[in-house]
């Protein structure tokens, strides 16, 4: 029988009605007693990392789970973390950088209603998650919830309340889940050798979201504050102006102190193209400036993050960022 270490972080799954509001408590030990067919699938042990709403989790908590996992892997078959579904995704792209190759399945699940309520989605995602991380044929770092298998660079939460609640962006699912049976569409591709595991991040990477209008004030801030800041820009990407502007003064000084400015685009789906239109050409081919394409901004934030932990060289972390990470960039630069 396969063993998986259960891996509990917090989140609605695990919360209790208080008079300020649900709040995370139930240990994983507990909501498992919530689904005694677990028990037909896999031996299950237990680890209780903390027990958070996943609004406070940090790159801090993100190097917690990576250490656990490190220091646990060869004596598990996989792995399933139950994680507040605010920042599911976020944890779900730092993991895919932080642990690449895996030859085993890492698996995020949580739930839009508690496990002890009327109705839950939470013991359905748990045993989903369960059936997914013992079948054998799925490798790194997912997210299973909702009935969908979801490639961790690829997640966002895009629903706040409904079940299916996290949507693969600019990349298909990996499978469903029905029924507790794994219907594989797409099996991740892992290098031999893996996994590689990081254990540095620079969190000092923040996100500026132009909307009409904006001063670039904003982003004068954010330059200061930060190694890399990342505009999220309109459409296929720009700033206004062009290279007229406050935007383009202030990325073009803080590209010369050796700061990165990656671009990305408001836009769910289909990614940037900063090439096309006039307010976006000069930012990449004068300054030097990042272009995310179809990587989420989830994956973006932690792939900075990632990249700047490991080298300190701005070349290097361009070669970094351009580089494929589990999926997680399919229209490469030319
Ligand atoms: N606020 C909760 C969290 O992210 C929401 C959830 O788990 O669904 O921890």
């Amino acid at each position: 029988m396969k063993q998986i270490l259960m891996i509990g972080t917090g989140g609605t799954i695990a919360s209790e009605v208080t008079d300020a509001g649900l709040t995370p408590g139930l240990t994983s030990e507990e909501f498992l007693e919530y689904i005694p067919a677990v028990k037909d699938l896999c031996q299950v042990e237990c680890l209780q990392l903390f027990n958070i709403d996943s609004t406070n989790m940090t790159p801090d908590h993100w190097l917690g789970i990576v250490g656990a996992i490190r220091e646990n892997y060869d004596r598990y078959d996989g792995f399933v973390i139950s994680h507040g579904t605010d920042t599911m995704a976020y944890t779900a792209a730092a993991l895919s950088y932080l642990i690449q190759d895996c030859p085993k399945p890492i698996i995020l699940t949580g739930a839009q209603k508690p496990i002890h309520m009327d109705g839950t989605d939470s013991k359905t995602n748990l045993l989903d998650s369960f059936a997914v991380a013992c079948d054998g044929r799925m490798a790194g770092v997912m997210i299973v919830f909702g009935g969908n298998v979801i490639l961790g660079t690829r997640a966002r939460k895009t629903y706040t309340k409904s079940f299916g609640a996290f949507s693969s962006i600019n990349y298909p699912v990996l499978g469903m889940v029905q029924d507790g049976r794994l219907i594989p569409y797409i099996q991740p591709q892992v290098k031999p050798g893996g996994p590689v595991f990081y254990d540095k991040l620079n969190s000092k990477v923040s996100l500026v979201k132009l909307i009409p209008g904006i001063s670039p004030v904003y982003l004068s801030f954010a330059l200061t504050e930060s190694d890399a800041v990342i505009v999220e820009s309109f459409g296929v990407g720009g700033v206004p102006a062009g290279d007229k502007g406050g935007f383009y003064d202030r990325i073009r000084a803080a590209c010369a102190l050796g700061k990165i400015v990656a671009m990305t685009t408001q836009v769910q789906n289909e990614g940037s193209d900063l090439a096309v239109y006039n307010v976006g050409h000069s930012l990449k081919n004068d300054l030097g400036v990042l272009e995310s394409y179809d990587m989420t901004i989830e994956a973006v934030v932690a792939k900075l993050m990632w990249a700047l932990g490991v080298t300190q060289d701005n070349e290097e972390v361009a070669k970094l960022f351009y580089t494929p990470v589990a999926g997680d960039m399919l229209c490469l630069p030319e």
